[in-house]
């Protein structure tokens, strides 16, 4: 970065920051940047975003603005502004130390968090949404359902439809925003999940193993996470592949994610256009396949990125000693890799038949850093052959529409003040979003330097 471009960035996070050392964020105009709003519409030239009391009160062009009163101004010409960015596949509590503040310096103002101990979650979500700067917004389903045995202690396991619709109670009865369920759950168990989640109208998400994706689909699920079952679904060694699930978790995650390079490209289409139908959400986390399929290559540990990181948390991660639990070698990785461009067919086949996608990372899992995760699942959409304005729209309106949130993911009156200043087209690049110039959450502006500065 060369000093005038450093000083120019730094003037305008001063200038925006100025105004808001008031405490509550009131009055500020953001006026000539280039509005993306969310919706995937056009972008708006020359727009004007005056934000009040942590909301956006208006949008429109310059042209037609005029300052309200006690609005300040900040000139923003040159820069681009979309909403704050939502990552639907989180393991946040598990890390609720250090990686909030990784979230929101990256410009992820909200997050869906899939897993961790009931009460902890509660409790980290009350703090999370009660106004805390420095926290993103937090969506949690507290504990996962799994059928038994579980996979992870915390996990509420469940052996008959009885105990599957009491866990449910449980976990709606505790405030959890979603159901998530687990690769154990066979049908019969998740048809009365479903049946029972549906009486409280709360979504349930699903990681699938001993279901596959149509049958959870038809059954009613409301989001497929890591485009789990979907092999399951199509492939002809389909009864192996359910019953790998079977022997545990691993060896079902190891042959689900070798399958996908044998997989027919017309049973994947058609699948993809069913799934539409049945109204389900796509999570892919591109980032987490493309991370495990290259989890022995000494590059990935030195990606500069991994500097977010805290060193214990890095070691907590022990890459080499989850290979050896996976018993992955080098056979399996070539594999994963050989997957890769049909997973990527497959989110094209989605997206082409109208389906809603969505942005998930399952960071801070291994090597995958929050808040800079999202940025690479935008990457991943985009060189799979989805548009920048489509990934936009995964990250901010779909990722809304998925948690229930209308007040989040969009630009527009009324709408919660999570917003990002770009100092790069996201349009013409989609690594612009990186070039996070200031990042805003409930009107408030971070001080994202002070934020590092912590780390
Ligand atoms: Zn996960």
């Amino acid at each position: 970065m060369t000093r005038a471009r450093h000083f120019a960035l730094r003037s305008l996070a001063g200038l925006l920051l100025a105004g808001c050392k008031l405490g509550a964020p009131d009055g500020v105009a953001l006026v000539g940047a280039t509005l993306i709003d969310g919706t995937g519409g056009p972008p708006l030239a020359d727009a004007a975003v005056v934000v009040r009391r942590g909301k956006v009160e208006s949008v429109g062009p310059r042209a037609s603005f005029e300052l309200p009163r006690s609005t300040r101004q900040v000139d923003v010409t040159g820069r681009w502004i979309i909403p704050g960015l939502i990552d639907a596949h989180v393991h946040l509590t598990q890390a609720a130390g250090w990686a909030p503040a990784r979230y929101l310096a990256w410009g992820v103002t909200t997050v869906r968090d899939m897993h961790g101990p009931l009460n902890s979650v509660i409790s980290i979500r009350r703090r999370s949404n009660t106004g805390t700067v420095g926290f993103p917004r937090l969506y949690a389903a507290g504990a996962m359902i799994d059928g038994l045995p579980t996979t992870y202690s915390e996990a509420i396991g469940v052996n008959s439809e009885n105990d599957a619709r009491k866990a449910v109670d449980r976990l709606v009865s505790a405030g959890v925003d979603f159901i998530k369920i687990y690769t154990h759950v066979d049908p019969p168990l998740l048809r009365a999940i479903l049946d029972e989640a549906h009486t409280f109208n709360v979504a349930v998400a699903a990681h699938l193993g001993m279901t596959d994706a149509m049958t959870a689909a038809r059954s009613g699920i409301t989001s497929i996470e890591h485009m789990t079952g979907i092999p399951e679904a199509v492939s002809r060694e389909r009864s192996s592949l359910l019953a790998s699930h079977y022997r545990g978790f691993f060896p079902g995650w190891t042959s689900f994610e070798r399958s996908w390079a044998g997989l027919d490209s017309a049973a994947l289409s058609q699948l993809a256009g069913r799934l539409v139908q049945e109204r389900v959400t796509l999570v892919p986390t591109l980032i987490l396949h493309e991370t495990l399929s290259r989890l022995d290559d000494p590059a990935m540990l030195r990606d500069p990125a991994l500097a977010d990181v805290p060193e214990a948390a890095r070691q907590e991660w022990d890459v080499p000693g989850m290979i050896t639990r996976a018993g992955w070698n080098q056979t399996d990785f070539a594999a994963f890799q050989r997957s890769r461009p049909t997973q990527n067919f497959f989110v094209r086949a989605f997206a082409t038949a109208g389906g809603r996608i969505v942005t998930g990372t399952d960071s801070p899992n291994q090597l995958l850093v929050p808040g800079y995760s999202e940025h690479r699942e935008l990457e991943l959409l985009v060189a799979a052959g989805i548009s920048p304005r489509e990934a936009l729209r995964a990250a901010t309106r779909n990722a809304a529409v998925l948690l229930g949130a209308d007040s989040l993911g969009l630009l527009a009156p009324g709408k919660v003040a999570d917003l990002l200043v770009l100092s790069k087209d996201p349009l013409v690049d989609i690594r612009n979003t990186r070039a996070i110039e200031a990042v805003m959450s409930r009107g408030y502006l971070l001080d994202t330097d002070s934020i590092r500065a912590t780390w």
